[in-house]
C-alpha cells in the first residue's frame, strides 16, 4: 500500500520542497531577465553619466554629456530616465537636437503666422456637393465665377501665387464674390516643395501671405498640390500632414475628380468623369482646375451644375468644419 506509507510521505515532502524552491526560482529568473532587459540601457546610460560627471577634468556640460552618450547609442527613453534618476534637470530639446531631430524643432518654431484655429468638430451635410478649383487664379477663374453666380452657388478656390496684377485682381474678386479661398501652393513646384517639411512650410506660408496680403483673409484650409499623398511626397507626407494639422489647418483631398488636368481632357471626358463618379455619392468634394489652360473645365461647368442640381444635390463652399475626404496612406 503506497498511500500512507513512509515512501509516500517521503515523496510528498520532496514534492512540496521542490514546489517551494523551484517555482519561486523560475519566477525570479523570468522576471529578472525581463527587468534586466528593460532597464539595461538605463543602467548603462546612468553609469555613463556618472562616470562622465566625475571625471577629474572640468565638469562636463549637458551638451558634452549628450554628445558622448549619443555615440554610445542608448535609446532615447532610457537616457532620459537615467538623467531623471540622477536628478539632472535635462532639457529634452537639447537631447533631441543630438538625436538628429533638430529640424523638427526648427520647423516647428518657424513661420509663426502659419497657424489657424482648428474646428471644434466636423459637420456632415447630406446631398451636398463642394465644387473645388485648384491652380488659379487665372483668366478662366472669372468665367467660372460668372457661371457660379448664375446659379447662386458658392465654391472653393485653392490658389497658387499668381502675383501678376490680373492674378491679384481675380484673387480679390473670388473673395468679394463670397467664395472660400484655401491654400494650394505658392510655386506648385512639387520637386521643391516636397523636398522636406521645411521646404513645404516655406511655400505654404508664402501662399498664406499672398492670400492674406491681398484679401485680408487668413485661410484655414489647404489642398496639397498633387493631393496629400503623391509621387513626390511619399517619404515626407506623414510629417508634412502632421505639421499642417498641428498648425490648425484642415486639408481636403477629393472623392470625385474631373480629371481635367490630364492632357486631352475635353467636355466629354470631364462630364463623363464627374457624372460616373457621382453615382451613389451622398456628398462629394469635386476636384477641378481653373488654371489658364483649362478652358474645357469652364466649358463643361454649366452642364455639370445642371446635372447635379437635377440629381437633387445642394452646393456649398468648404469651411474648415466640413468633414474632409482624405486619402489613406495604405489601403
Ligand atoms: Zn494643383
Amino acid at each position: 500500500m503506497y498511500f500512507g506509507s513512509v515512501r509516500f510521505f517521503k515523496h510528498l515532502i520532496y514534492a512540496v520542497l521542490s514546489l517551494i524552491i523551484i517555482v519561486p526560482t523560475v519566477l525570479c529568473i523570468i522576471f529578472g531577465i525581463k527587468y534586466k532587459n528593460a532597464d539595461n540601457d538605463a543602467v548603462l546610460a546612468m553609469q555613463e553619466i556618472e562616470s562622465l560627471k566625475t571625471q577629474e577634468t572640468k565638469p562636463l556640460t549637458e551638451d558634452e554629456i549628450c554628445s558622448t552618450i549619443k555615440t554610445e547609442g542608448y535609446s532615447s527613453d532610457n537616457i532620459l530616465k537615467a538623467f531623471d534618476r540622477n536628478g539632472i534637470n535635462f532639457r529634452k530639446e537639447l537631447y533631441e537636437n543630438y538625436y538628429g531631430l533638430s529640424d523638427v524643432n526648427t520647423y516647428q518654431s518657424l513661420y509663426n503666422d502659419l497657424y489657424t484655429d482648428p474646428p471644434a468638430s466636423f459637420t456632415v451635410s447630406d446631398n451636398t456637393v463642394y465644387l473645388t478649383f485648384d491652380d488659379g487664379p487665372s483668366k478662366n477663374t472669372r468665367y467660372i465665377l460668372d457661371i457660379l453666380d448664375k446659379y447662386d452657388i458658392k465654391a472653393t478656390f485653392f490658389v497658387t501665387g499668381n502675383e501678376t496684377p490680373e492674378g491679384i485682381e481675380i484673387l480679390k474678386e473670388i473673395a468679394e464674390r463670397g467664395h472660400t479661398i484655401g491654400i494650394h501652393s505658392y510655386t506648385h513646384n512639387l520637386n521643391v516643395i516636397y523636398e522636406d517639411v521645411d521646404a513645404f512650410l516655406e511655400d505654404m506660408d508664402k501662399c498664406r501671405k499672398y492670400i492674406y496680403d491681398n484679401t485680408g483673409i487668413n485661410p484655414q484650409i489647404i489642398r496639397f498640390a498633387g493631393g496629400s499623398i503623391n509621387n513626390y511626397d511619399r517619404f515626407v507626407c506623414q510629417q508634412i500632414i502632421a505639421e499642417v494639422i498641428r498648425r490648425g489647418y484642415v486639408y481636403y483631398d477629393w472623392n470625385v475628380s474631373a480629371e481635367d488636368a490630364q492632357s486631352g481632357a475635353d467636355w466629354t471626358s470631364i462630364y463623363r468623369n464627374i457624372t460616373s463618379q457621382m453615382k451613389d455619392k451622398n456628398r462629394a468634394v469635386i476636384l477641378m482646375h481653373d488654371s489658364a489652360d483649362k478652358y474645357n473645365t469652364v466649358l463643361t461647368l454649366d452642364d455639370i451644375i445642371v446635372y447635379l442640381k437635377d440629381k437633387g444635390y445642394s452646393f456649398a463652399a468648404l469651411d474648415n468644419d466640413v468633414k474632409p475626404f482624405v486619402f489613406e496612406y495604405l489601403k
